[in-house]
């Protein structure tokens, strides 16, 4: 029987690196039945996008999805749907495993770390405050009148919460990860020398975890110590927990150690609903140019069929991407040396090379 999955293609490059994991995840013959939808767009000012009701009526029927990019104004205009999406179904685990490959130019080789990042809380909950409106004031007076605490009076403010509980479930998570595919270390990361209630309580939580995890080596690190580690030595590091920014932040950062955002992968994972996404943003532009490389959101594919039990075919489907990389010769252009060799490919002839190589991987 064939899985119902909902497709969010996006913005930018989204719509074209969306069907190019379609024809590619279709190459293993799992049946799935792909059902997309997108979300709705802002006017020009960026004001009024949402996620529509068939959208999340179609997430919370089929409990996978796998989206493409969505573009987000700086500064300004609609809150984040990506984070809304992670709020809404309370996908509190992001995964982003990092892995060296051959054939991706890094200055690294053999990087294999994978990224567990809280989804629903700390500074991403929301909780912010503009400067100069009266709420802000408000709260400003409150601190100042209750607990003596000075923010000056034009502060925009943001809030940080994190909880005991979802500390908990987060580090549970990134444990029994490790368990599962016998990995050998877990790294909690934190500030908690500065921040010692929020941070401090993350580490304490993790500290405690790890005692029923006797065989999993365990450490924790602070997160400015763990970059400067990461770049000069990253071959330390196995899964890394860390609260929802500074896992946001690491995660660029171990995408960049194996060659790009172009082939970092993701997953946002709840209870009962898992949505798949590249760690990259929409590139606009690059948008319509049929040049993006596609390898990010086609190995979230791959992560969708191992989370489906499908675990031949997403090896075939990583088998097959590497060896198209590692061949290199239908590969985008930012596999090349030179980003302007002519002999580079576009997103879709690189998908098409991938799929002769799953099925040959699925036939073996
Ligand atoms: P970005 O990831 O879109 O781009 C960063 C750099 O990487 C750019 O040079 C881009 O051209 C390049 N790049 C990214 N993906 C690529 C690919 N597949 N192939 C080739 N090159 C690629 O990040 P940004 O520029 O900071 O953000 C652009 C927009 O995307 C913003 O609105 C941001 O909010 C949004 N965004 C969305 C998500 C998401 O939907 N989950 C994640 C990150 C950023």
């Amino acid at each position: 029987m064939s899985k119902r999955v909902t497709v969010i293609p996006g913005d930018g490059i989204g719509p074209e690196v969306a069907a190019a994991m379609m024809k590619c995840v279709d190459a293993t013959g799992v049946p799935v039945e792909w059902q997309e939808l997108n979300v709705e767009w802002g006017d020009s000012a960026g004001n009024v996008a949402g996620l529509p009701q068939n959208l999340l009526d179609s997430i919370s029927a089929n409990k996978l999805a796998i989206k493409g990019p969505i573009t987000t104004p700086v500064g300004k205009g609609f809150r984040s749907l990506n984070v809304t999406l992670r709020q809404v179904f309370d996908l509190y685990a992001c995964v982003r495993p990092c892995k060296s490959m051959k054939g991706v130019r890094s200055r690294y080789e053999d990087v294999d770390v994978v990224i567990v990042r809280e989804n629903t809380e700390d500074l991403y909950a929301g909780l912010e405050f503009k400067n100069n409106e009266p709420e802000t004031r408000k709260l400003i007076n409150y601190l100042k009148n209750e607990f003596g605490m000075h923010v000056d009076q034009d502060a925009a403010v943001g809030l940080k919460p994190i909880s005991s509980s979802k500390s908990e479930r987060i580090i549970r998570f990134a444990f029994d990860y490790a368990l599962q595919r016998k990995r050998q270390k877990v790294t909690a990361v934190h500030k908690a020398n500065i921040m010692k209630f929020t941070d401090g309580l993350f580490g304490q939580v993790a500290e405690e975890i790890s005692k029923s995890y006797p065989d999993l080596e365990f450490e924790e690190r602070l997160v400015d110590n763990l970059c400067m580690q990461l770049v000069t030595r990253p071959e330390q590091f196995d899964v890394l927990v860390l609260p929802n920014l500074y896992g946001d932040i690491v995660s660029d950062l171990c995408a960049g150690l194996v060659g790009g955002l172009g082939v970092a992968p993701g997953a946002n994972i709840g209870e009962e609903i898992a949505v798949f996404e590249a760690t990259h943003g929409s590139a606009p532009k690059y948008a319509g140019l049929d040049k993006a490389n596609p390898t990010a959101l086609i190995l979230s594919g791959a992560m969708m069929l191992d989370y489906m039990g499908e675990s031949k075919a997403a090896e075939a489907l990583r088998k097959g991407v590497e060896s198209v990389i590692e061949e290199g010769q239908s590969v985008t252009y930012d596999f090349k040396m030179d980003r302007d060799d002519p002999s580079a490919v576009g997103t879709s002839e690189m998908a098409d090379a991938i799929v002769e190589k799953v099925k040959l991987y699925m036939k073996g």
